[in-house]
């Protein structure tokens, strides 16, 4: 049986925030560092459209959904 698993890249981040709009119980804000924080990296298969989204808006391509193998 499949999961997900998000993955953010601080690096390529610009601090746009739009991901937290598109999915905000999976993505927060370091105001500290100006980056993106993954709150749920293995999300509930009912937020996998919203973090689409978010994945899809990021105007840095910093956020990545990768299927995984989870445990029955
Ligand atoms: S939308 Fe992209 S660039 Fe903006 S905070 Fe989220 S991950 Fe960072």
């Amino acid at each position: 049986m499949s999961g997900w698993r998000v993955v953010a890249d601080p690096d390529l981040c610009q601090g746009h925030q739009m991901c937290r709009l598109d999915a905000p119980e999976v993505f927060g804000f370091d105001k500290a560092a100006d980056t993106v924080v993954v709150r749920r990296d293995a999300p509930d298969d009912e937020l996998l459209t919203s973090v689409r989204t978010a994945v899809a808006n990021c105007p840095a391509m910093a956020l990545s959904l990768l299927e995984t193998e989870r445990e029955t």
